[in-house]
């Protein structure tokens, strides 16, 4: 039986010479992969508490959305610079050449609420350190990030953990 990564293909030197592109979108194209990995995301938060889902730019908003839906709560996106048409706050961090900076809507999370963070893929948790430190910043709390790929030689997982936070991913 096909499992979650046999849906997920590799695309070398993708967007530049060096990286191997882990394209979900092929996941996504297939009914039964992408209820799979949707089902599989879910499984370690049943019975737990969650108020919101926060999707991290591009991919997280699909996962997001669909994992919100599911837990029958809200979704709120953390999207890149200068996307988000209402009052926001801003978080810069390291990309691999340069800097990045992602936003939230600033009355997006309500101090307390409780945060399930989703993106597809974890690398050097760079971006998902971003957006936690935004939703700490508004007062959530957050209950767990989770993501369908973890690539942990790139040391994602450790940043995040010693963060206090808990991880969880289909596969690496
Ligand atoms: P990082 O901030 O280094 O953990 O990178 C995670 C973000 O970059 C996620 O939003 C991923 O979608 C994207 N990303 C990083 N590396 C890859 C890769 N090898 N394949 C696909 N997406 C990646």
């Amino acid at each position: 039986m096909k499992q979650v990564q046999d849906y997920i293909r590799t695309i070398v030197d993708f967007p530049h010479e060096g990286i191997m592109f882990r394209d979900v979108t092929t996941l996504f194209a297939d009914p039964r992969g992408f209820r799979m990995a949707i089902d599989q995301m879910l499984h370690p938060y049943a019975g737990i508490d969650i108020d919101k889902v926060v999707g991290l730019e591009a991919r997280g908003f699909i996962l997001g959305g669909a994992i919100a839906h599911q837990l029958s709560v809200g979704f709120v996106p953390i999207r890149k610079k200068g996307k988000l048409p209402g009052r926001t706050i801003s978080q810069d961090y390291k990309l691999e050449y340069g800097e990045a900076i992602v936003e939230l809507h600033d009355d997006a999370i309500k101090p307390g609420e409780k945060v399930l963070v989703v993106d597809d893929l974890l690398a050097t948790g760079g971006t998902a350190e971003a957006g936690i430190k935004l939703i700490q910043r508004l007062g959530g709390e957050i209950v767990s990030c989770a993501f369908i790929i973890d690539l942990p030689e790139l040391g994602g997982r450790k940043r995040l953990e010693a963060m206090g936070m808990e991880v969880n991913a289909l596969c690496a």
